[in-house]
């Protein structure tokens, strides 16, 4: 296999800033463990409207799709809100979604012991929490036909379509399987089987995949609501979780805040598999452009330095070096380092964006 080809879209406000400690991270790999990244670099957003007019020129949207994986900062500001929609910045990562079909939504919701305090829950329920959901992003309630409000009689009704095919459900079910055998080997998935037929289809295809492919993976099954309050109660019986569309939006943002800090979470979006056999892939940190902090120095850029992690792991099967750069975050956070967003505790001096990336690089030298 020839090089490992990246496409980086810095995008917006704290986005380019972010993406210039993940360039330290990548050349120190290349130079260090001999991981040869093919990268270029091009416009998305707001960024990308003011070069060409539009959120996302068609040549980086043909590049995104050529790639092995696509990392992206962030996107949007209030320059541009008042943009028609279809040009709006947010419509650039909408296309990308769409157009490389990432059927498949990645949230990992992990703690850092340093930063345990962070969470709104007890230390003990969250120290060590590692825990990924598995987000449907491409069908169900949100995309589901009929849709809109019509009038009925005197009266307007909201009508959405919760919809899945069995082939939809059994493509991301894959995901979470495969997924699983990485990790802790667990999957519980996640619907309301006992209120809505979508939800039975949706048990009965995980179940049917399970037994098909997937046997040695230990598998549950929860209401969402439930989910949703175990999730809250003792987050770390679970491993994999996997989830449609709507429950997977909530479920996720429930998951993530568990942690602490929006600066500190990544994820991916995973579609199918390409000729080479890695999966088309999008890699961005949860977090928006962060307009009241950018060109101040004072952006967190672990969450897009993890999101580059994610990537190591699951497009260039490198989990031993994802590993390494986790542990090396790990390290620099049990150290003291905070930057602005982690300040809490009285008397630290908090690390500026390149401060923050280059005491990473510091710790992945010492990790060999
Ligand atoms: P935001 O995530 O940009 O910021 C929310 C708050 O978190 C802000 O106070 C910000 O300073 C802080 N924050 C976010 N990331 C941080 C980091 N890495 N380090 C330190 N602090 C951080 O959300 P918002 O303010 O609602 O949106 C701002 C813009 O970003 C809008 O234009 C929105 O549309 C866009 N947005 C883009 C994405 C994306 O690109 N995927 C996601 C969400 C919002």
């Amino acid at each position: 296999m020839g090089k490992s080809s990246l496409l980086i879209l810095p995008g917006d406000g704290i986005g380019p800033e972010v993406m210039v400690e993940v360039r330290k991270i990548i050349d120190w790999f290349g130079s260090n463990r001999g991981l040869d990244f093919d990268v270029t670099e091009d416009l998305v957003g707001g960024a990308a409207y003011d070069a060409h007019g539009t959120p996302l020129h068609d040549e980086t949207m043909a590049k995104a799709l050529l790639v092995d994986a696509v990392l992206l900062g962030a996107v949007g500001g209030p320059k541009y809100d008042n943009l028609d929609f279809s040009l709006k910045p947010e419509r650039g990562l909408l296309r990308l979604r769409k157009e490389m079909d990432l059927y498949s939504n990645l949230r990992p919701a992990q703690c850092f012991d340093a930063l345990a305090n962070f969470s709104s829950l007890k230390t003990e329920v969250v120290s060590g929490l590692d825990i990924m959901i598995v987000r449907e992003l491409t069908s169900g309630i949100y995309f589901g036909e009929p849709r809109g409000i019509i009038t009925e009689g005197n009266e307007r009704v909201g009508i959405n379509t919760q919809r899945y095919t069995e082939s939809e459900i059994e493509r991301v079910a894959r995901s979470a399987f495969e997924l699983a055998k990485r990790r802790g080997n667990k999957v519980c998935s996640m619907e309301k089987a006992n209120v809505m037929e979508s939800g039975v289809l949706w048990r009965d295809t995980v179940d049917k995949v399970h037994q098909a492919d997937y046997s040695e993976v230990e598998l549950s099954h929860m209401y969402a609501d439930a989910g949703a309050m175990q999730l809250c109660r003792w987050p770390k019986q679970f491993d994999v979780i996997v989830t449609d569309n709507l429950f997977g939006d909530i479920l996720s943002d429930t998951a993530a805040m568990l942690t602490g800090s929006l600066g500190m979470l990544p994820s991916a979006s995973l579609g199918a598999p390409m000729e080479n056999g890695r999966p088309k892939a999008l890699y961005e940190p949860v977090h928006g452009s962060a307009p009241d902090i950018a060109g101040q120095g004072k952006a967190n850029p672990i969450a897009c330095i993890l999101s580059f992690a994610m990537a190591l792991r699951y497009s260039f099967d490198e989990g031993v070096e994802a590993d390494r750069l986790e542990q090396s975050i790990e390290n620099v956070l049990s150290k003291g380092a905070r930057t602005h967003d982690l300040l809490g505790e009285e008397g630290i001096t908090p690390l500026s964006t390149s401060e923050m990336g280059d005491a990473i690089v510091d710790a992945l030298t010492d990790s060999i």
